[in-house]
């Protein structure tokens, strides 16, 4: 079985290439895009990621690689669960305005020097990247460019020193209540290292973030449960579309409810996976039988290379008031919502909009967004998404 790491190495191999930082830079220049575009360089790289992908596909976990396999047969690539895991050509050939490399800026929500991986947003709370690593690589993910380096073999003293860093802080900050352990993939550390972690910050409230439910739903083991539900902890899944929630994954979400775990959802909308009102209605319906309180759906950050996987702004305000007009409340409670520098916000806090630019306004703080150019955001069929329905 090739490792977990494998994946993040090929997707490197492909993404971290001289030829895509220039495309990248160009993006607001069509001229030498189109050079770019007809250089040799970008040829072969076109060439390279077919036989790129084909060796990403085994690196898929075990879990998914076998709905992948019946999604091709039936829709042929690109599926919902294909492009979720898997890149497509689109994602380098499509350009849209206005992308930037960290449309969060997490790099200016650090308060602590040299310690990247502590990102405080609100007083009350602090995130931790505990580790770089995932279980596989979401083509969509906004932190993609913290998943390049690993913890290797010293991964228990790193996230050791990444505790004591952490703890001095918290001690110097008594308004903070809450440590959200994210990644990378914090199950991917491991019963030892997350008992460890655990432990130390036990005096706070603990929310682990976490897509192993659906990559690798055997790695959250009977010791791991144990240990979340002896420090109370709030574990919130990552599940982007109905099909991901299969047989093995609803067992296993079993066993944490019956031990008593809270369990939430957080996920993305995106283009090609989840955007369709119906879509959605469906896994915010499976979410409730399994006792799963979902919290919010994310816009997607215009960061770079996500135009394939954005929806535009009048769009997904239709798909929310589908969702919201059309559904109980026990499904429409759930918020869309988008992370920008100045903390989450929402549709009700638009302030201007003019053609493309929207401004954001919250706490007195406002933040500009751009919408999609024109002629990118195509809906995604229902019978490609629900392709198990045709
Ligand atoms: S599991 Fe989370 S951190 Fe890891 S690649 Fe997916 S979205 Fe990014």
């Amino acid at each position: 079985m090739p490792s977990k790491k494998s994946m993040v190495c090929v997707m490197n191999e492909l993404f971290n290439q001289p030829i895509l930082e220039e495309l990248f830079n160009s993006r607001s220049e069509e001229l030498s895009h189109k050079i770019i575009k007809n250089s040799k360089e970008y040829k072969k790289l076109i060439n390279d990621m077919e036989h790129k992908i084909k060796q990403l596909l085994n690196y898929v976990p075990g879990n998914m690689y076998e709905e992948i396999e019946r999604e091709i047969k039936y829709i042929g690539k690109g599926g919902p669960l294909y492009k979720s895991v898997l890149p497509i050509k689109e994602k380098i050939e499509i350009k849209t305005s206005m992308e930037t490399r960290d449309y969060v800026e997490e790099f200016n929500h650090m308060p602590v020097k040299d310690a990247d991986y502590i990102i405080q947003k609100y007083s009350d709370r602090v995130l931790v990247i505990i580790t770089d690593i995932c279980f596989a690589h979401c083509q969509y993910c906004f932190r993609t460019y913290n998943l390049s380096t690993f913890q290797q073999s010293n991964m228990k003293e790193t996230i050791k020193n990444k505790i004591e860093v952490l703890k001095k802080y918290l001690n110097e900050h008594e308004e903070i209540k809450e440590v959200i352990l994210s990644g990378g993939d914090p199950i991917s550390i491991g019963y030892d290292n997350l008992k460890y972690v655990l432990e130390e910050l036990k005096e706070y409230n603990i929310r682990i973030h976490t897509r192993s439910i659906v990559y690798e739903p055997y790695a959250i083991t009977p010791d791991i449960i144990n240990i979340m539900k002896k420090y109370n902890v709030r574990l919130v899944f990552h599940i982007n579309h109905p099909y991901e929630i299969d047989n093995v994954v609803k067992e296993k979400i079993n066993k944490i409810d019956n031990n008593g775990i809270r369990m939430y959802a957080q996920f993305p909308l995106i283009r090609g996976i989840n955007d369709n009102a119906k879509v959605l209605k469906i896994l915010l319906e499976k979410m409730d039988e399994l006792n799963i309180r979902p919290l919010s759906i994310f816009i997607a950050d215009p960061i770079a290379y996500s135009a394939v996987f954005r929806i535009s702004l009048k769009r997904i305000i239709e798909i929310i008031n589908e969702v919201n007009w059309t559904s109980p409340s026990w499904i429409n409670s759930v918020r869309f919502t988008m992370d920008t520098t100045i903390g989450k916000v929402r549709i009700e806090n638009i302030i201007e909009w003019k053609e493309k630019h929207i401004v954001f306004s919250r706490e007195g703080k406002k933040v500009d967004y751009y919408d999609l150019d024109d002629g990118i955001d195509e809906p995604t069929p229902l019978e490609k998404l629900l392709w198990k329905t045709n």
